[in-house]
């Protein structure tokens, strides 16, 4: 796909409508997490720099009832915005209406405005009625009748058609920022046309979250490593005692036929070797390293053992491009966490295009300490999944002209 970047544009002394994410955590009118925020800063900066007229659109979170509209409005982000920029931005407590023209019509090269939560738009006169969830025609034509140009740099929704997406890129010139072109780059690139050998290590809560990545990468990888909860799912396929660790019975026979289909496309298929196994569900409680063939019958893997770091960290060795996606344990508990630490530890080592897709293990890496050292961490949760699943996102694909 060729898709146009930011840097395509004419944007001096253009109106610049921007798609961004801004969906961000707001706990009694405080934002609680300004990470997406800065996220966009670099693209916002860069039409500021280059004399546009920058016109913010975002959803925050569902509208589903008149009473949604008095906490899920955007007037706190701009708030912040304006902060982290250090420069006033006009923000218009409406998404379409005179106001909204008049701020645009009044607004001069290098500076910038907000309109309100788009997907106010999904309720009206007392009911729902989905204009930007469902991607109205005639508000998309609306939206981008603001601005000369389209930037789309919300990956977050990237994977919804959405007015606010696809609906203004039918209508103007459209490019992605600086956000969603890192993501086409590098999670486009996996799924395209990946530096081999691509090694995929996946973990995570339930296999069944994750079937659509597995099937993807079986085509695209040359090894899948597995572990995280569900990796029992395929121990217990395999015919061993998994004890009362997670398992998703309906799924034991996707995880054979997975196995299979593995085996006769020649990809490796590395299982850990070891877990680290307790009784309770809990942090503070006995624990011990088991080998994955003598686990006891009232005891749960919470984490991968250390025979199987260091067999996952042999088997890392030599790759050019790994895709990691679901942490290796209950990373979350201290005790549970060495699987995911050494995982981390493997993948940081490497001379390879590393990159983390998937939200709790983002959010590992982070709490770990070992963000830094990924070449890429997508934003995307659900959009990351559905783009390494191989699926067209429609609002990278409306991106495609
Ligand atoms: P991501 O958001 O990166 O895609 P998931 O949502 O699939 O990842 O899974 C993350 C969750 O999986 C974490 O909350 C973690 O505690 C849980 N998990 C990992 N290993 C196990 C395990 N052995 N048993 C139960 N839960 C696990
Ligand atoms: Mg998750």
């Amino acid at each position: 796909m060729a898709i146009k970047n930011i840097e395509a544009l004419k944007i001096s002394g253009k109106k610049v409508l921007m798609r961004v994410d801004f969906n961000v955590p707001i706990k009694d009118g405080v934002i609680t997490d300004d990470t997406r925020i800065r996220a966009a800063l670099p693209s916002i900066n860069y039409v500021l720099k280059n004399g546009g007229k920058a016109i913010l659109i975002s959803h925050l979170g569902r509208i589903k009832s008149e009473d949604d509209k008095k906490t899920k409005s955007l007037k706190p982000v701009a708030v912040k915005l304006s902060e982290h920029l250090g420069k006033e931005v006009k923000f218009v407590p409406f998404t379409r209406g005179a106001e909204v023209e008049k701020a645009v019509s009044e607004l001069k090269d290098g500076e910038l405005m907000m309109i309100e939560n788009t997907r106010f738009e999904d309720y009206a006169d007392g009911q729902e009625v989905k204009k930007e969830s469902k991607c109205d025609e005639e508000l998309g034509k609306y939206w981008a009748s603001l601005g000369d140009v389209f930037i789309n740099d919300a990956f977050g929704t990237a994977h919804r058609k959405h007015a606010s997406n696809v609906g203004i890129s039918q209508h103007i010139e459209s490019a992605a920022g600086f956000l969603l072109d890192k993501e086409i780059k590098f999670i486009g690139g996996v799924v395209d046309n990946p530096q081999k050998p691509l090694i995929a290590i996946l973990g995570g809560a339930k296999v069944s979250d994750k079937i659509g990545v597995i099937e993807s990468l079986i085509d695209k990888a040359d090894k899948i490593i597995i572990g995280g909860g569900m990796m029992f799912t395929f121990l217990k396929a395999m015919g061993k005692n998994i004890g009362k660790s997670l398992l998703e019975e309906d799924k034991l026979d996707l995880a054979k036929s997975l196995m299979d289909k593995a085996k006769s496309k020649g990809v490796e298929l590395i299982l850990p070797v070891d877990t680290i196994a307790a009784k309770e569900f809990k942090n503070d409680t006995e624990f011990r390293t088991v080998s994955c063939d003598e686990m006891a019958n009232d005891e749960m893997g919470l984490d991968i053992g250390e025979a199987s770091i260091k067999l996952f960290t042999e088997k890392l060795a030599g790759a050019k491009t790994v895709v990691w996606n679901g942490p290796m344990g209950v990373f979350e508990m201290e005790n549970y966490a060495q699987g995911t630490i050494g995982v981390c530890k493997a993948i940081a080592s490497l001379d390879a295009i590393t990159i983390i897709g998937g939200g709790d293990s983002a959010a590992a890496a982070e709490q770990l300490g070992f963000a830094d050292k990924f070449s890429h961490i997508s934003t995307g949760g659900g959009a990351s999944l559905e783009y390494l699943e191989g699926k067209v996102l429609p609002g990278i694909a409306a991106l495609d002209k």
